[in-house]
C-alpha cells in the first residue's frame, strides 16, 4: 500500500515553507530580477536524471534554483505591464485546483468544478454589470477570450450570410469588416489572425490623443459601406492612458449598422465593480461580447480570462463539439461547449474563492485602491525635478516622462534619459515600472492592479524615484 502521507507531505510541505517564505521576503528583496539569463540557465539547466530525484529534493532545488529570477509581481511594489497578484483565497484554492486536479472540461469529469464554474460565471456577469443572459467561457486570458468572443461573432455574422464557417470554413465566405483604433491592444489582431479573419480586413481608425475611438470617425467608417457585414472593437481601458472609449455614444451607432460590437475590457470592465468609476462603463452592456481578466485586476493566480457573449447560441454553434446550435437550459453544463479547450484546469475555483473572500465591497475597494495608488504616484512623480505628467490617471493607468537635463535637449535625449532613469529604478529593486511608447514619445507607465499595493509602498516607491533622480545621470 502507498504511504501517501509520506509522499505527499514533504514536498507539500517544502513548497508551503518556501511559499511564505517569498510572500514574506516581498517587502524586502528586489521587485526586479538580480541574476541574469547566463546565471539562470547554469543553474537550470541540469542534465535530465536517469534516475529520479527526490520529489522533497526537487522542490528545494527549484525554489534554491530560480532565486533572484522571481520578479516581484506578487507583491505591492510592481507596476509594470498590467499585473495583479493573487488574494489569499485565491491561491490557496489554486492549490487545491492542483491538489484535486479534476479535468475541467465536461461536467462528468468533475461535477463541483462545473457547479463551482457555472455560479462564477453568474457572479462575474452581476459585478461586471453584464446581461444575465450572457454566456461566458472560463479561458486563458483576455486573449483566448477575444478569440472565443469573435468566434461566436464569426458564426452570427456569417450565418445571416447564409454561410457556416464551421462547416464550410472560411474559403469563399463573404469578408467580414472589422473596425477598431489603432491603440487597441494586439491581442486583438491575433485573436484576427487565429480566426483566419485576416489583418487586411481590419480598418484601423487613428484614435484621439487620449487614446479613444473617435465618434465621427467611427461613423464615417461605417457609412461607407453600410451594409457590410462587421465588427466593431471597442475599448475599455487603453493600456497606456485608461481611458475608455465612449460606450454610450459608440455602440449605437455601430448598432444602427447592424455590428457586432465586442469589448475589450481587459482591465477595465472592472470600473463596473465600483460606485465611483462605474460611469466609465456606461453602456458597455449593450455590446455583444466583452473580454476581460481575472488575473489582472481581481487578483486571482495565472492563468485567467472571461469570455462573454450576448448571443449563448452562436457562442455554443462556434464552440460547441457536439449538439451545435442547441443550448441545453437546466441541464448540466459542459465547458468545453463554451472553450477552445478541451481537458482544462478547474481555474473557476480561485476566481470563486477570490469573489467570496472580496464580496462586492472588497472589488469595489480594490479597484478604487488600485486607482488612487496609480494617481497618486503619478502625481507625486509628476512633481519631482524633471518630470512630465504625460497621462494622468483616470483609473490605475498613468504615464510620465523624465526630461533629459541637458540644455537643448532634444526628444530624441527625453527618450533616452526616460530608458535610463526606467533602468536605474529597476536597478534600485525598489519598483519595477516598464517603459511605452505614446505619441511617438518614450515615457514610463504606472501601472497598478495588486491588492497589495500600500500608501507606504507609494511613499517608498516615490523616494526610490527621487533618489534616482538626484544622482546625476551619466550619459554614455
Ligand atoms: C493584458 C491585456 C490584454 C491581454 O490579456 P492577457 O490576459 O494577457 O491575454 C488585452 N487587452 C488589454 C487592454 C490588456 O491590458
Amino acid at each position: 500500500m502507498r504511504k501517501i502521507d509520506s509522499v505527499f507531505r514533504k514536498p507539500l510541505e517544502a513548497a508551503l515553507e518556501s511559499a511564505m517564505a517569498h510572500l514574506e521576503s516581498l517587502d524586502r528583496t528586489s521587485v526586479a530580477a538580480t541574476v541574469d539569463i547566463v546565471t539562470l540557465r547554469s543553474r537550470i539547466g541540469k542534465e535530465l536524471p536517469d534516475e529520479g530525484v527526490a520529489s522533497e529534493q526537487v522542490v528545494a532545488d527549484l525554489v534554491k534554483d530560480v532565486e533572484g529570477g522571481i520578479l516581484g509581481s506578487a507583491g505591492g511594489r510592481f507596476f509594470g505591464w498590467v499585473i495583479g497578484g493573487s488574494v489569499p483565497a485565491a491561491l490557496a484554492a489554486d492549490w487545491l485546483t492542483s491538489a484535486w486536479d479534476q479535468n475541467s472540461g465536461h461536467h462528468s469529469c468533475g461535477p463541483a468544478a462545473a457547479v463551482v464554474e457555472e455560479i462564477t460565471g453568474k457572479w462575474l456577469k452581476e459585478i461586471l454589470e453584464l446581461p444575465a443572459h450572457a454566456s461566458f467561457a472560463l479561458v486563458t486570458g483576455c486573449q483566448m477570450a477575444h478569440v472565443t468572443c469573435l468566434a461566436a461573432a464569426r458564426h452570427a455574422i456569417l450565418a445571416k450570410q447564409g454561410w457556416d464557417p464551421e462547416q464550410q470554413g472560411l474559403y469563399g465566405a463573404p469578408p467580414i469588416r472589422i473596425v477598431t483604433s489603432d491603440k487597441r491592444h494586439e491581442t486583438f489582431d491575433r485573436a484576427i489572425r487565429l480566426l483566419g479573419l485576416g489583418l487586411a480586413q481590419v480598418e484601423y481608425l487613428s484614435a484621439n490623443s487620449e487614446g479613444q475611438l473617435p465618434t465621427d470617425a467611427l461613423e464615417r467608417a461605417l457609412k461607407a459601406e453600410p451594409s457590410a457585414p462587421t465588427i466593431v472593437l471597442l475599448q475599455a481601458g487603453d493600456v497606456n492612458t485608461g481611458k475608455y472609449d465612449s460606450f454610450e455614444t459608440l455602440i449605437p451607432i455601430a448598432k444602427h449598422y447592424k455590428a457586432w460590437v465586442h469589448v475589450d475590457g481587459a482591465f477595465g470592465l472592472w470600473a463596473a465593480a465600483s460606485a465611483r468609476y462605474r460611469h466609465l462603463v456606461r453602456g458597455a452592456a449593450e455590446a455583444d461580447s466583452w473580454a476581460t481578466d481575472g488575473h489582472k485586476w481581481l487578483n486571482v493566480p495565472y492563468d485567467c480570462g472571461y469570455a462573454f457573449i450576448a448571443d449563448p447560441d452562436a457562442h455554443r454553434a462556434s464552440m460547441s463539439s457536439h449538439a451545435a446550435y442547441l443550448t441545453h437550459d437546466g441541464d448540466a453544463r459542459d465547458q468545453l461547449d463554451w472553450t477552445p479547450e478541451w481537458s482544462r484546469r478547474a481555474r473557476a475555483f480561485p476566481t470563486y474563492a477570490a469573489l467570496r473572500q472580496l464580496g462586492r465591497s472588497g472589488v469595489a475597494a480594490l479597484v478604487e485602491r488600485c486607482c488612487e495608488h496609480a494617481h497618486s504616484l503619478v502625481i507625486k512623480i509628476g512633481r519631482l525635478p524633471g518630470v512630465e505628467v504625460v497621462s494622468e490617471p483616470v483609473v490605475n493607468q498613468g504615464l510620465v516622462r523624465f526630461l533629459d537635463p541637458k540644455p537643448g535637449a532634444s526628444d530624441t535625449d527625453h527618450d533616452r534619459h526616460t530608458e535610463e532613469v526606467i533602468s536605474a529604478i529597476l536597478a534600485t529593486g525598489e519598483a519595477f515600472f516598464g517603459g511605452t511608447t505614446w505619441l511617438g514619445r518614450r515615457a514610463m507607465r504606472v501601472s497598478v492592479s495588486n491588492w497589495q499595493t500600500s500608501e507606504a509602498d507609494v511613499r517608498r516607491v516615490v523616494s526610490a524615484v527621487a533618489q534616482v533622480l538626484a544622482v546625476k545621470p551619466v550619459h554614455s
